[in-house]
């Protein structure tokens, strides 16, 4: 029986934020990861020209908590990076989410006032996510910009999805084109791979790749567990599977064309969800482009919580079990909590648990 003062499950962003803290607070950690590389969802790597590719899609840093951003910032130095958005629509690149300048591109001048009257009295009730946008936004901004792309990137129908998915999509009613509006936001200069990896540069912290918390939990004693595993595999799906999607990516490279913004969405046309070029994150001018194209898989690597109604009953059955656990067992991340948190939140909520480990 090997024994550890702490046993962190899972070398992503929330699993490597614990087992820094905690060996900082003097704590013998073994962080243990099923894949032969630490990372999961933001790693990243760097092509032979230099562009640093997100190999699960575009990752951008953002927070509003300095707590959280002067965290991370101790490991790596972020760019100044303000993500931008363009969607896709009736044949114009609109910026997103929807702002003054998308609305004057897809409307006449008269008409966007007549909108705009609209949004502000619009309700923001409803049962599902398709109710709620329509009441928020209206059938037509609805049917352009989110209808068709949730179906691509949900595989299922709108009205299938819970409320709060719809909840906290702006609508800004200025020319602020940046798609978020947090405080700090920017990209690790050298890439998460190596920010994760500064990290772990702890002597508290012992990894072991290629393990499977599952190969070797009875084998472990600890006094505290963090698991950022899936949340039904912890209990061994005994209140059933929980759905998780994952994305495929194709990779090209172009000299010369490029997207009018780092991400463009693709509603209503094409397959695919979104394309990225990776160029815009870096600060240097490539002529060569990499472009990434997106499409949504029902399954493979679990990445994104499903935010339908029938997960959400199979969610809220472990949730159950998980307010059960005791004190020393911690449930954090996006796959173990199945909800599609940012990096920043995972951070947040990696040092919230660790200012109760004794
Ligand atoms: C396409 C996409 C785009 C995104 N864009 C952004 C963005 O722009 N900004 C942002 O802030 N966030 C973004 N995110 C979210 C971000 O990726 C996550 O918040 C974050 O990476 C989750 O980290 P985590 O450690 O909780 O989970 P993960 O990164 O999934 O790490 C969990 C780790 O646990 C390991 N594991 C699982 N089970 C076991 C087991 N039984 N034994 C051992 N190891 C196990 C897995 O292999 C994995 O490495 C995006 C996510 C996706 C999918």
């Amino acid at each position: 029986m090997v024994n550890t003062d702490i046993l962190v499950v899972g070398a992503g962003i929330s699993g490597i934020t614990a087992a820094r803290i905690l060996a900082e607070k003097g704590k013998k950690v073994l962080l243990i990861e099923k894949k032969s590389v630490i990372g999961g969802a933001c790693r990243d790597e760097f092509s032979e020209e230099g562009i640093n590719i997100h190999l699960y899609g575009p990752h951008i840093f953002r927070t509003s908590n300095k707590f959280v951003f002067d965290f991370v910032s101790r490991f790596a130095k972020f760019s100044n990076y303000q993500h931008r958005v363009t969607s896709y629509v009736l044949g114009n690149y609109c910026e997103f989410p929807i702002n003054l300048n998308t609305l004057n591109k897809l409307f006449n001048k008269h008409t966007v006032g007549n909108v705009l009257d609209k949004l502000r009295n619009f309700s923001t009730e409803g049962e599902n996510f398709e109710e709620i946008l329509k009441n928020k936004i209206g059938d037509d901004l609805y049917s352009l910009f989110y209808k068709n792309y949730s179906i691509k990137q949900w595989l299922t129908e709108p009205f299938n999805l819970i409320p709060q998915t719809a909840a906290i999509i702006p609508i800004r009613e200025s020319i602020d084109g940046r798609y978020f509006s947090d405080t700090y936001q920017g990209i690790p200069e050298k890439g998460y791979f190596y920010m994760l990896n500064q990290m772990l540069a702890h002597n508290n912290i012992k990894v072991l790749l290629n393990t499977d918390y599952k190969e070797i939990r009875n084998h472990v004693s600890y006094n505290w567990l963090v698991f950022t595993g899936r949340l039904d595999d912890f209990f061994d799906k005994s209140e059933g599977e929980l759905e998780y999607h994952s994305v495929r990516f194709e990779l090209e490279k172009t000299y010369g064309t490029t997207l009018p913004s780092a991400v463009v969405n693709y509603p209503n046309d094409y397959d695919y969800i979104r394309r990225t070029d990776y160029n815009y994150f870096m600060e240097s001018d490539f002529k060569v482009h990499i472009i990434g194209t997106e499409y949504s898989l029902k399954e493979g690597e679990p990445l994104y919580a499903v935010p339908d109604f029938k997960n959400q009953i199979i969610k809220e059955r472990y949730d159950k079990l998980v307010s059960e656990l005791p004190e020393n067992i911690k449930l954090i991340g996006r796959l173990a909590t199945y909800k599609n948190l940012s990096m920043g939140q995972c951070v947040y909520e990696a040092i919230k648990i660790c200012e109760g480990v004794q």
